[in-house]
């Protein structure tokens, strides 16, 4: 558990490691070139024999001022993802539980912020209840980015069910039709220190979650701006699921050098090992950055 001021972070695993070749995820870079970096690399983040990176499915459980929070749902259970083996038709997964281990129930969570609409993002947002989906989370208030939400509404109706591996329809929907999902943009607030801020270009509204802890310091939950600790040696480096990767590169570098400025932890929504990550300078780094895990 990570304690900052008076808000507790913990991670809920959904499932560790999901492995990604180089060649899917940062098509047209050379990831063996940054072996020189291995000491900060291996063995968690990046497997250079194989070459494939490493990544965790994880939700951020954030406690503070009474507030339950759960930041991205990961992939879930029952959700038929036939273009991908290891996300299909899951089951048993034990997400709950762990969730329950950390002694909260689906009931208990005031808040689910999603800081975008990928697959890998929504999951847990529905769950499977006699052959229909319900929310997952029945007290909740769903946060989504008012311009992520516009896209995908746009592409759920030029390609209903199928974009996204069909995860607007099963996890996004629904909560929808509950009247669950509140729109939100940059400046909003869930007080006790809690501001939604622009983290754009990964997906066309992805949103992140700042925590200002006063004298404790300052968190970034920061979905996929930064989708494994390469991204701070190479910040340009935009992945093949990345919308607008020119924004997703400017996103990522304002990031990584706002947070070495100002000492900001930075939790990435994959993020394996450590739950976030400190920016220091370094003339030797290919972006003149390195991280440091907490
Ligand atoms: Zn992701």
């Amino acid at each position: 558990m990570l304690t900052l001021g008076r808000a507790t972070i913990e991670k809920v695993t959904d499932f560790d490691p999901f492995v990604l070749p180089a060649s899917v995820l940062l098509p047209g870079h050379d990831l063996k070139a940054m072996q020189g970096e291995a000491a900060s690399l291996e063995p968690l983040h990046v497997d250079f024999e194989a070459d494939n990176l490493l990544l965790s499915l994880h939700s951020f459980l954030l406690r503070v001022g009474g507030l339950t929070i759960l930041i991205d749902s990961c992939v879930g259970e029952h959700k038929h993802r036939p273009r991908r083996a290891d996300w299909h038709d899951r089951r048993e997964t034990g997400y709950l539980e762990r969730l329950a281990r950390a002694g909260v129930a689906p009931e208990d969570v005031d808040v689910v912020m999603c800081t975008h609409l990928h697959a890998d993002h929504v999951g847990w947002n529905t769950r499977l209840e006699n052959g229909r989906w319900v929310p997952t989370f029945p007290r909740a208030r769903y946060l989504v980015g008012e311009a992520e939400l516009a896209h995908w509404l746009a592409e759920e109706s030029a390609h209903p069910g199928t974009h996204n591996h069909g995860a607007f329809t099963d996890s996004v929907e629904p909560l929808l039709e509950a009247g669950l999902v509140e729109r939100v943009s940059e400046g909003f607030s869930l007080g006790n220190g809690l501001n939604i801020f622009s983290c754009a270009g990964h997906s066309p509204g992805q949103i992140g979650l700042d925590l200002d802890g006063g004298s404790a310091g300052r968190a970034r939950f920061c979905g996929d701006a930064l989708h494994s600790p390469v991204h701070v040696f190479r910040p340009e480096w935009s992945t093949a699921f990345c919308h607008a990767p020119e924004e997703a590169a400017s996103t990522r570098r304002a990031l990584i050098s706002e947070a070495a400025e100002g000492g900001t932890l930075l939790l990435p929504a994959h993020l394996r090992g450590s739950m976030a990550m400190t920016i220091t300078r370094d003339g030797g780094s290919p972006s003149g950055y390195r991280p440091e895990y907490l």
